[in-house]
């Protein structure tokens, strides 16, 4: 039997780059929650001990390269599955975006196969899973608003947004997040107040939400891509007051509180950016 399983992308409130550590790895501080902009990840059983994978999109791949693939044969792997999969993505969410498509993937087919062959691991134990195949991948397990560290993976669930529509415009480019990563001088970075985040989504303030959002990474993406940088006056100069990219780039994600003045921004975006989308959050706690 068919099995469906949903994998929404994710936009950042806040990134920071604390610093480089011994084992490769930056140790961040991110604030992230998610939104209703998803792939659909289907999963046909095989009798066969054989995993296949196939996106409709031409920039990912049809092979063992596929976050989606590699989260099946480290599930299979774990819980001793000699059994098969077909997965089947219907891509949604724009490819090398910094929205976190392919972590998503994983993440759906993590919690696809552990309800399709009836192995009853909690999502804890998902994610730690998960953090062997990609940092963003444990935070896809539970898609709730949530304080991530260490290399992304320690998660800490904090308030979810105030109500708001996210505009979200993307050039056509993809930008690599270990390029953006390699270039990182942590004492030249703009840091982010994350505490101040936090309790902006404590107190459902939206001003001050908007005030404090940041992304020190955008600095090293803008210079690497002006577009990004241009992309983002754009938002600000259309009146959109918290404005940031999301990860590495290069979407740049606005925060608006009522629709019509979203679809005023929306409309002022299309034709200078190639994707533009007005999405709703998905924790609505
Ligand atoms: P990250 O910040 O983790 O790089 P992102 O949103 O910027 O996330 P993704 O769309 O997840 O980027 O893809 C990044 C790379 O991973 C691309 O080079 C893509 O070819 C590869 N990839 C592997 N599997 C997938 C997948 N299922 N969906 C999208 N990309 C995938």
């Amino acid at each position: 039997m068919v099995l469906f399983e949903k994998a929404p992308a994710k936009i950042n409130l806040s990134l920071d780059v604390l610093g480089k550590r011994d084992d490769g790895f930056h140790e961040v501080e991110m604030i992230m929650t998610s939104i209703d902009l998803a792939d659909r990840v289907e999963l046909y059983p095989l009798n066969k001990d054989c995993i296949k994978v196939s996106a409709d999109n031409q920039y990912v791949p049809n092979d063992e390269r596929n976050l989606a693939y590699k989260a099946a044969l480290a599930f299979k792997n774990k819980y001793h599955i000699d059994h098969g999969v077909r997965i089947a993505i219907e891509k949604n969410i724009p490819v090398s975006a910094g929205l976190g498509g392919g972590s998503s993937d994983a993440a759906a087919v993590l919690r696809g196969l552990n309800r399709m062959w009836c192995v009853g691991a909690t999502m804890g134990e998902l994610a730690d899973l998960g953090a062997s195949i990609g940092s963003d991948v444990p935070f896809c397990i539970f898609s709730k608003t949530a304080l991530a560290t260490g290399h992304g993976e320690i998660l800490r669930d904090i308030a979810s947004p105030p109500p708001c529509y996210v505009v979200l415009a993307k050039p056509n480019i993809g930008v690599s997040t270990r390029i953006i990563f390699q270039q990182v001088d942590v004492g030249e970075l703009k840091h982010p107040n994350t505490q101040k985040i936090i309790r902006s989504l404590e107190n459902k303030d939206f001003t001050k939400l908007c005030e404090n959002v940041g992304n020190a990474l955008e600095s090293v993406t803008f210079s690497l891509f002006p577009t990004v940088q241009r992309i983002k006056e754009k938002m600000i100069q259309a009146g959109t007051t918290g404005v940031l990219m999301s990860g590495s780039g290069p979407t740049v994600v606005g925060l608006v509180e009522h629709y019509s003045k979203a679809k005023r921004i929306y409309n002022g975006l299309r034709g200078f950016c190639e994707e533009v989308y007005i999405v709703q959050l998905l924790d609505r706690r």
